[in-house]
């Protein structure tokens, strides 16, 4: 998610939704990436090891809690789009190392969070770093872990929906 202490571009701002907010005035978006064991004999897909995951600084909303990196759709950008910038920015993840295989979306009417889902060519384990002050630390986190690290609420509750669609591209 942008702060408000650093790099601030159009689309940032809170939504009002219901009795909470959200942030992002166009919705927001983040990566999910993750990279696969080889193919099987015959070619189908591995399953997924390891997901970059972000640690969140401490004094962003569910501070210290990790989820993947992410923030405002800029306006005129698409949700993938603002989500490869913001994992560029955020994680150091170079765009042309990932190729994107899903989407999913949260909708809430008048705002979105869309997920979008991603792999690395070739089941790379491509550099990632906390490039910017929103970050803790970024790292590649075995997906067994995954489940014991404290997850940002909304990342948890989306997971394991998430891991069902890798699953299907398989
Ligand atoms: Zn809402």
């Amino acid at each position: 998610m942008s702060g408000t202490l650093h790099h601030r571009h159009p689309g940032d701002g809170w939504v009002q939704c219901g009795d909470h907010q959200h942030w992002g005035l166009h919705g927001a978006a983040g990566l999910f990436l993750v990279r696969r064991a080889p193919p099987a004999p015959g070619g189908r897909p591995g399953r997924v090891t390891e997901v970059v995951l972000q640690h969140r600084a401490t004094w962003s909303h569910h501070g210290g809690t990790w989820g993947i990196p992410g923030g405002a759709v800029a306006p005129g950008e698409t949700p993938t789009q603002g989500a490869l910038r913001e994992a560029a920015e955020e994680a150091g993840v170079d765009p042309a190392s990932v190729r994107v295989v899903a989407e999913h979306v949260l909708d809430h009417g008048v705002w979105t969070y869309t997920t979008v889902l991603a792999e690395t060519l070739e089941g790379r384990r491509t550099h990632v770093s906390a490039t910017d002050p929103e970050s803790i630390e970024v790292r590649w986190v075995p997906v067994d872990d995954v489940a014991g690290l404290d997850l940002h609420p909304a990342f948890a509750a989306s997971l394991p929906h998430l891991m069902t669609l890798l699953d299907d591209q398989r």
